[in-house]
């Protein structure tokens, strides 16, 4: 294994919305990054950010906060993109495609100009798209250019799925693939509880999932319209997955995470970004894991793939 590069660890993120300040929130409480810095457009909304953070210093582990420009990015191990127009009442993510193509093609060569090796960690909707995007516009090798993709989703996943037992959501195991949108896939051919099959499971604790899976689907799959609905925007539960990634990255740990990713073949599925369960460590993706899905499964991920790639091309990539 490589060494760990936490001694070192900066993360800047650039779009301090709610969706950037709450990730940050989360690394300074939970002591992930030595360092952060914090980008917008709106220069006086990251100073006072940062300035609101700092004050809280004297309660966490320290951690440098600075405010700034891109020139912040020059020694960062991780750019975190969370900069954009977010997801508005009944719009789908993929309406915020070209609006938000663009902020990515203003964003990324910024962030090269003072960092030819960051590892670019896309969090911004359509996530997927423009993940291929930075990819494209950045020149980075694809491990180092990545997304949340669907760790939200999975964690929503397992979440449904331990409310239903009344067991703890980590000793549920299970996997949301594709794209970070509607087309994402629930493997229910793979999820087991403490390694035992949810067929077996149901079977020895006399409770059937079957009548609740489409309900479980849809709850995980429309959660973000839910919240949206109620409360305009969401933004916890995705600074904590984003936490999550940035502590696999500084601590090289190699855990099994659903981030975005380029697709090389897996599954027939190439030139398109989105989410299969990788190995994430100090380099970013190490490995994409294709193990053999249920055939319906198979074919619902490529079917996301293709709708993915429909809407790359529809915005010129
Ligand atoms: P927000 O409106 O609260 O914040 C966006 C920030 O980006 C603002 O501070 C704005 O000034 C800044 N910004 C806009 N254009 C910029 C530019 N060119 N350069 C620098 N900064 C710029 O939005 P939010 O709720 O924080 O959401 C941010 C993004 O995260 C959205 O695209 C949203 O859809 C996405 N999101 C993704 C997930 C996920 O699971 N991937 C979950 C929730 C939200």
């Amino acid at each position: 294994m490589q060494k760990s590069t936490h001694q070192h660890s900066k993360v800047v993120i650039v779009g301090t919305g709610m969706v950037g300040m709450s990730y940050a929130y989360a690394l300074t409480t939970k002591g992930t990054a030595r360092e952060i810095g914090l980008i917008d457009r709106n220069q006086a909304r990251a100073e006072g950010e940062a300035m609101d953070l700092n004050h809280g210093l004297p309660f966490v582990k320290p951690v440098d906060i600075q405010a700034g420009g891109y020139e912040l990015c020059r020694d960062a191990q991780i750019v975190v993109i969370a900069a954009g127009a977010s997801q508005k009442q009944g719009e789908t993510r993929l309406d915020l495609t070209k609006r938000n193509v663009r902020i990515v093609e203003e964003i990324v060569p910024k962030i090269m100009a003072f960092n030819p090796d960051p590892i670019i960690l896309m969090v911004s909707n359509p996530v997927d798209i423009l993940t291929y995007v930075a990819l494209k516009i950045s020149g980075l090798r694809p491990e180092r250019v990545i997304s949340s993709g669907t760790v939200l989703d999975t964690m929503r996943f397992r979440y449904l799925i331990s409310r239903h037992y009344n067991i703890d959501s980590r000793n549920v195991h299970g996997y949301v693939i594709g794209e970070h949108g509607d087309s994402e896939v629930l493997v229910w051919s793979r999820v087991n509880i403490a390694g035992i099959s949810l067929m077996d499971w149901c079977r020895a604790c006399s409770k059937s999932i079957h009548p609740h899976k489409q309900q479980i689907e849809d709850n995980v799959r429309d959660a973000a319209y839910h919240i949206i609905e109620k409360k305009d925007a969401t933004y916890y539960a995705i600074a904590l997955a984003m936490n999550r990634i940035t502590e696999a990255i500084f601590l090289n740990q190699q855990s099994v995470l659903t981030v975005g990713t380029l697709m090389q073949g897996e599954y027939g599925i190439k030139d398109v970004c989105l989410s299969l369960p990788c190995t994430v460590g100090s380099g970013g993706v190490s490995h994409v894991f294709s193990n053999p899905l249920a055939d319906n499964e198979e074919k619902a991920l490529r079917d996301s793939a293709r709708i993915l790639r429909e809407n790359l091309a529809s915005v010129g990539y």
